[in-house]
C-alpha cells in the first residue's frame, strides 16, 4: 500500500487543479491513500500571505474541498485524509494563532516545515547575528530539531530544504554529518517522522529531500519515515515514488508511516523489483 501524505490545493494560490483531480491522479498511479496538506494560515506578513497560503477564513472551504475529494475517493478506491503543512519557527510568539487553528481543526496529520527563505526567518537570522554559512546550517537543523520536540508536528517536511533556495550556498551533507546525525537522534527521540519528499527531484539540486546520505543515516538511527510528493498540481501526485521506495529499501527500511486522526499507522513499503535501476 502506498500513501502520499503531502499535497496542496488552489487555496494557497500557487497550486493548480481541483482536489478531486489529485484523487483521480492517485487512483491512476496506484496510490491508495492521500493526505491533503495545504499551507497553514499565518497572520504575520513575514510568513508570506497572498500566493503563499490560505487565509484563516478559508479553512471551511478547505474542509469542504477535502470532503468532496473524500467522496470521490470512496468511489475510486483512494482514502483521502485532511492534514495541514504547518510552520516550524523558533519564536513561539509567532505560532500562537497557528496553534489555535491546529487545536480547533484536529487534522489527521500535521507536517512541520521550516521555510527558511521566508522574510521572517531571514530577518531573525540577521537580527541574531547568524550570518556565516556554518552558523546558518547549524541553526536551521537546531530549529528543526526543537520543532520536532515541540510536539506540534507528526513529521518534518523536506528536512534538508536549507540546501536549496539560496539562504546558504549549496553544500554536501557529509560536511555536517555530526550536526545532522544529532538532529536525526533528536527527531527519533521525539517520536517524530522524517518526510522523504520527492519534489526535490524537480528542484535546484535535482535530489530527493532529504539527500540519500541523510536517508541512510536516519535509517541507521531508527528514525521513522513518511512519504510525500509535495504535489502542487495533479500531475505530481506520487511523483518519483519508485525512487523513494528504492532508496529506502537500499537503506534497509521496510516500513513507513502515515497518520490518521493524529495516530501513526505503520505500513510495509512495497517491494521494488530486484535489478531495477
Ligand atoms: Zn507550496
Ligand atoms: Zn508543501
Amino acid at each position: 500500500m502506498l500513501a502520499d501524505c503531502h499535497m496542496h490545493t488552489p487555496l494557497c494560490g500557487h497550486a493548480r487543479g481541483e482536489t478531486t483531480e489529485y484523487v483521480r491522479a492517485a487512483a491512476e498511479r496506484g496510490i491508495d491513500l492521500i493526505t491533503v496538506t495545504c499551507h497553514v494560515p499565518m497572520p504575520n506578513e513575514g510568513f508570506g500571505q497572498r500566493g503563499i497560503r490560505m487565509r484563516a477564513e478559508q479553512l471551511g472551504e478547505y474542509r469542504s474541498m477535502v470532503s468532496e475529494a473524500q467522496e470521490l475517493g470512496r468511489e475510486v478506491g483512494v482514502t483521502v485524509l485532511c492534514g495541514i503543512e504547518a510552520e516550524v519557527f523558533p519564536r513561539e510568539s509567532e505560532l500562537v494563532a497557528m496553534d489555535r487553528i491546529l487545536a480547533e481543526q484536529q487534522f489527521d496529520y500535521v507536517l512541520g516545515s521550516l521555510h527558511h527563505p521566508m522574510p521572517v526567518y531571514r530577518s531573525l537570522l540577521h537580527s541574531e547575528g547568524v550570518h556565516a554559512q556554518d552558523a546558518i546550517v547549524r541553526r536551521y537543523f537546531e530549529d528543526l530539531a526543537a520543532g520536532a520536540e515541540s510536539g506540534r508536528y507528526h513529521s518534518l517536511a523536506h528536512p534538508d530544504l536549507i540546501r536549496i533556495y539560496g539562504t546558504v550556498d549549496p553544500f554536501d551533507p557529509v560536511e555536517y554529518e555530526d550536526e545532522i546525525r544529532r538532529f536525526l537522534e533528536r527527531v527519533r527521540d521525539a517520536g517524530v517522522s522524517l518526510e522523504v519528499n520527492t519534489s526535490g527531484l524537480t528542484k535546484e539540486l535535482y535530489e530527493i529531500h532529504p539527500a540519500p546520505v541523510i536517508i541512510q543515516w536516519a535509517a541507521e538511527l531508527g528514525v521513522s519515515f513518511t512519504l510525500g510528493s509535495d504535489a502542487h498540481g495533479p500531475h505530481s501526485v506520487g511523483q518519483f515514488f519508485e525512487d523513494a521506495v528504492r532508496l529506502l529499501g537500499q537503506s534497509g527500511v521496510q516500513q513507513y508511516r502515515y497518520y490518521r486522526n493524529g495516530e501513526a499507522v505503520i505500513s510495509d513499503l512495497p517491494l521494488v523489483e530486484a535489478g531495477r535501476p
